[in-house]
């Protein structure tokens, strides 16, 4: 190995050890740190009234400018020296731009939950979930408002950032599923979609939950389409077989989401279990939050992964491109 070569690799260590290593040792002996996430209600303001929105369920309490939320973080930030990562929602955050603007430099991760019916801003550092609740007729009889389904194919597929699509399941769009993959997989320039289902929240309507028999069956389905579309369907096996009636429960008696994470209210304030509200069914959670913190302290989790990041960083740097 040539002297260059000896310099290359020891600079291609040391992120490997700093940003995968570390912490996944941290995960595999004492899992989650508490506080290591957040996510904030950053508006209480939105251009829609959802069929299924949990957020207007809510007591609202007022909100926070941006300096207000830029020392609201920091103070937590003392408080949780592990926190890496925010989820901004609302309401729709980006009608509060301003505030994530200022604040996302704070957090190593930042994820943007959007209805997309707003142009999406030029934020490479940020990953943007845009909320799709099935095809063009029941996205829009969900959303209640017509127009808007083009409308957000237009302002999300962004070739230039990082846009996920979130399918929340609802017997209002569960047929919808697979002709839902198929149309954003072929015309957009999404880089997949992922899956929850509908959690039932006290004052709205049941009416909405599949139940569990279809939900089981809706999993194998999503399984057997990954075969045909990978990772467009933006869910790990495991996830997927978590979320399973079988195994559901284990998951979410320990939700890691309610006791590792913080859920902001507008105002700044801790709010009761999760994003979802105090309001929500934990037994029938359909988020895919807390089956996704469970799979990834799963210990065959964190070695296949480190296993995995070795082996890409290995061939990166013999083709000298690390
Ligand atoms: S877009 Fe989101 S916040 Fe707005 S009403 Fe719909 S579900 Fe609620
Ligand atoms: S609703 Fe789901 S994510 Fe929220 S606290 Fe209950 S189990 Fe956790």
């Amino acid at each position: 190995m040539s002297n260059e070569t000896t310099i290359h690799a020891g600079a291609a260590v040391k992120p490997f050890v700093k940003h995968h290593l570390i912490p996944q040792m941290i995960f595999f002996t004492l899992g989650f740190p508490k506080g290591s996430f957040i996510s904030i209600d950053v508006t209480d303001q939105c251009n829609l009234r959802c069929e299924h929105c949990y957020f207007f369920e809510q007591e609202q309490e007022g909100t926070l400018d941006a300096e207000g939320w830029e020392s609201r973080i920091k103070d937590l930030k003392k408080k949780s020296p592990f926190l890496y990562n925010c989820t901004w929602v609302g309401g729709e955050p980006l009608l509060s731009k301003a505030i994530i603007e200022k604040c996302k430099k704070y957090f190593t991760s930042n994820f943007v939950v959007t209805n997309g019916t707003m142009p999406l801003p030029d934020w490479p550092d940020v990953r943007f979930h845009v909320s799709i609740d099935g095809n063009e007729a029941a996205h829009e009889k969900m959303r209640r408002q017509k127009g808007l389904y083009q409308l957000m194919k237009k302002n999300c597929s962004r070739e230039d950032l990082h846009v996920t699509g979130a399918m929340c399941v609802t017997s209002m769009n569960v047929d919808t599923i697979e002709e839902v993959i198929h149309e954003w997989h072929s015309t957009t320039h999404l880089k997949g979609i992922m899956f929850d289902f509908y959690t039932p929240i006290q004052g709205l309507s049941d009416d909405l939950w599949i139940g569990w028999e279809r939900r089981d069956q809706t999993l194998d389905l999503l399984k057997n389409l990954k075969k045909k579309y990978g990772n467009f369907i933006a869910m790990e096996d495991r996830v997927i077989e978590l979320m399973k009636s079988k195994n559901s429960k284990k998951v979410t008696s320990n939700c890691l989401f309610e006791k590792k994470g913080r859920s902001m209210t507008t105002k700044g304030t801790v709010k009761e279990k999760c994003m979802l509200g105090p309001k929500a069914d934990c037994d029938r959670c359909g988020c895919v939050v807390p089956y996704y913190l469970h799979y990834r302290v799963e210990k065959p989790t964190i070695v296949q992964e480190t296993w995995n990041e070795l082996k890409k960083r290995t061939s990166l740097l013999l083709k000298n491109e690390l």
